[in-house]
C-alpha cells in the first residue's frame, strides 16, 4: 500500500531548486487526505519523477507547474504545466521508446514516458497527455484504481464472516 499524497510531498522538494532556477511557479494542490493505492513506492516515485521532470523541462522561464491529486472512485495524479505542449499527432507516440517531438531544443533520450507507461501498466493505471484547457501546455494524467477498503484502513470485521453460513 502506498499513499500517493505523502509520496508526492516527500519528493517535491527535490525539484524546487530547478523550478526556481527557471523562475517556474511550482506548487502542489491536494486534498490533504491520504490517497492509498496498491503498488511499489520506488517504481511509483520513478513514474512521478519522470512526469515532473518533463513538466519543468518543457516549460519555459516564468511558467507554472502544478502537481495535483484528485480523489474520486479512482486515485488521480495530474502534473499540469504551461509549457510548449505536445502536438496531437505526437501525444500517443511519445510513449514509444526513443520517440521525441521534432524540434525540441531540450536534451533527453526519449525513455522517460515509456518507463512511465510501463510502471502505470504494472499498477493497472492509465497515463495520458491532455492539452492544458487553459490553452497553453500539457496535463499528464495518471489514473489508478484505489486500494480496496482504503477509506478505513482497519482489518475486515469478524461480524461479516460470522454471517456465514446464513441461517
Ligand atoms: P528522458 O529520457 O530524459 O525523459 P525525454 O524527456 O525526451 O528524455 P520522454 O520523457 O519520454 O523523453 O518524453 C518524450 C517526448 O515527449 C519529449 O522529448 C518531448 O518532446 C515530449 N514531452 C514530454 N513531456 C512533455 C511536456 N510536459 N510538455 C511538452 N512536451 C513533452
Ligand atoms: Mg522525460
Amino acid at each position: 500500500r502506498v499513499d500517493l499524497e505523502s509520496l508526492l510531498r516527500n519528493m517535491l522538494s527535490d525539484f524546487v531548486p530547478r523550478a526556481r532556477q527557471k523562475d517556474i511557479d511550482f506548487g502542489l494542490e491536494t486534498t490533504g487526505e491520504p490517497l492509498i493505492i496498491e503498488g511499489n513506492p520506488v517504481l511509483l516515485g520513478e513514474l512521478l519523477k519522470n512526469l515532473i521532470d518533463n513538466a519543468i523541462k518543457y516549460t519555459p522561464e516564468g511558467g507554472c507547474v502544478t502537481v495535483r491529486t484528485l480523489a474520486t472512485e479512482r486515485a488521480i495524479v495530474e502534473v499540469e504545466d504551461t509549457g510548449i505542449g505536445v502536438p496531437e499527432a505526437d501525444r500517443e507516440r511519445v510513449f514509444e521508446r526513443f520517440y521525441r517531438v521534432l524540434g525540441s531544443t531540450e536534451s533527453g533520450s526519449g525513455l522517460g514516458l515509456p518507463i512511465v507507461r510501463e510502471i502505470a501498466d504494472l499498477h493497472r493505471a492509465t497515463v495520458s497527455l491532455i492539452p492544458n484547457p487553459s490553452g497553453k501546455g500539457t496535463i499528464a494524467q495518471v489514473v489508478f484504481p484505489r486500494a480496496r477498503g482504503a477509506e478505513d484502513d482497519t482489518t475486515p470485521s469478524r461480524a461479516t464472516a460470522g454471517q456465514f453460513p446464513p441461517g
